[in-house]
């Protein structure tokens, strides 16, 4: 469904990606993983369109036609299926949950998805549905995460890039985050997580990615990396 190839990106005087190739499937979790400053945010952001590649290509296939998204705008890349959920959730504070979720529906006029897709975001996440008129900085750091998740599904996206959805939580809340995004994954949304909690990353994700410095250093299931003796070494605290 996306392919990244020989994707390079420039931020400031620092060469962040220095040559990315990656792929994810049709109804995979795929895991980024790699230490601060490895370059994980800085592909979330050249996929959704924030960040320009200066060299290399971006193919996404929602459906059987690919599409070269790596020169297309931010707005044309939700309008084509991909979702980011920022690192930070940065969600709008003095707006209400229920506003905040309507933001994610902005490119959409179809009301009656609309409402099916809001149906489905409260089952998921039940506390936006009690917490609908509450301003958005009212909310504790974990129903902020589900706000933005939940405002992230509500452009109904193929694939949902999702930053960082661990950072802050509860070792429980984690854990109850964790098993939503295995449900979505089930229900027909592809994911692609960076995550710094490798353990959990690579225990959810059907596939891995390794980040170093700008480059994929390795790949494999989630599986095959947890059980290798560097990731475990460097990510894992083992040994
Ligand atoms: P983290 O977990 O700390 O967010 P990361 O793996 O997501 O790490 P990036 O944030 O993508 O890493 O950073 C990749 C490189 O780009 C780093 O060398 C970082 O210093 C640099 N960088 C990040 N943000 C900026 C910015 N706004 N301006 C210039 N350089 C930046």
């Amino acid at each position: 469904m996306l392919w990244l190839e020989d994707v390079h990106v420039h931020r400031g005087g620092t060469h962040a990606l220095r040559g990315i190739d990656l792929e994810v499937r049709r109804g995979e979790i795929v895991a980024l993983i790699g230490a601060n400053g490895a370059g994980k945010t800085t592909t979330l952001a050249a996929i959704s369109g924030l960040l320009r590649c200066q060299q290399g290509r971006i193919g996404f296939a929602p459906e059987q036609a690919r599409i070269d998204i790596s020169k297309v705008r931010a707005e044309k890349i939700v309008a084509a299926g991909i979702s980011h959920c920022p690192e930070g959730r940065q969600i709008f504070g003095n707006l209400s949950v229920a506003e905040n979720l309507m933001i994610g529906a902005y490119l959409r006029s179809d009301r009656d998805g609309i409402e099916k897709d809001l149906r489905a975001v409260h089952d998921l996440f039940p506390i936006l549905l009690t917490r609908a008129s509450v301003p958005g900085n009212r909310l504790s750091g974990g129903e902020q995460m589900m706000l933005a998740i939940g405002r992230a599904l509500m452009s109904r996206p193929k694939l949902l890039l999702l930053d960082e959805p661990s950072l802050g939580l509860a070792p429980q809340l984690v854990e109850q985050i964790f098993d939503i995004l295995a449900r979505i994954r089930d229900e027909g949304t592809t994911v692609l997580l960076v995550e710094q909690n490798a353990a959990m990353a690579l225990d959810l994700a059907d596939r891995a990615y390794v980040l170093e410095t700008g480059l994929i250093k390795l790949a494999g299931t989630g599986k095959a990396l947890a059980q290798d003796a560097d990731v475990q070494r460097a990510y894992l605290g083992v040994g």
